[in-house]
C-alpha cells in the first residue's frame, strides 16, 4: 500500500513528524505547532507527479500484458493465460525493484523547506 507523500518537519526540540503540505503539524514532544502553508505548492506537486508517473508506468505495463494475453487466451486456449501469468510475474519481479528505486530516488532528492512556527509573536494563549 503506497502512502501519500508527506513533508518531514523537524522541530527545534528534535521532535520529527510527517505532515501533508498545507496542514499544521504539532510537535508531539513539546506541542509547538508549525504551518506548512508556505511550502511551494508547484514544486511539491511536481515531485508528487514524478512519483505518480513512475507508478503509472508499472500499471501500464500490467495493463498491456493483460490486454495481450487475455484475448489470446480466448482465441488460442487457456494455456495462454498461464503464459500470461508467468510474463506478469516476470514483469513484476523485474519492474517492482526498479519502481521502488525510482520512488526512493525521487524522494531522496526532495528539497527541504523551512516552515514557520505558528503564532510566533502573537499574544493570545
Ligand atoms: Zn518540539
Amino acid at each position: 500500500m503506497a502512502k501519500p507523500l508527506a513533508l518531514v518537519v523537524t522541530c527545534g526540540c528534535g521532535g520529527r513528524g510527517r505532515v501533508q503540505p498545507g496542514e499544521t503539524w504539532s510537535c508531539p514532544a513539546c506541542g509547538r505547532a508549525f504551518e506548512t502553508t508556505e511550502v511551494p505548492g508547484a514544486e511539491y506537486a511536481a515531485i508528487a507527479r514524478e512519483v505518480n508517473q513512475a507508478k503509472l508506468r508499472a500499471l501500464v505495463g500490467f495493463a498491456v500484458i493483460a490486454a495481450v494475453f487475455v484475448p489470446l487466451g480466448f482465441v488460442l486456449g487457456a494455456e495462454l493465460w498461464i503464459t500470461g501469468a508467468v510474463v506478469l510475474a516476470v514483469f513484476y519481479f523485474a519492474y517492482g525493484p526498479k519502481l521502488k528505486r525510482d520512488v526512493r530516488r525521487i524522494v531522496a532528492d526532495l528539497p527541504s523547506w523551512t516552515v514557520r512556527e505558528r503564532g510566533r509573536g502573537s499574544t493570545d494563549g
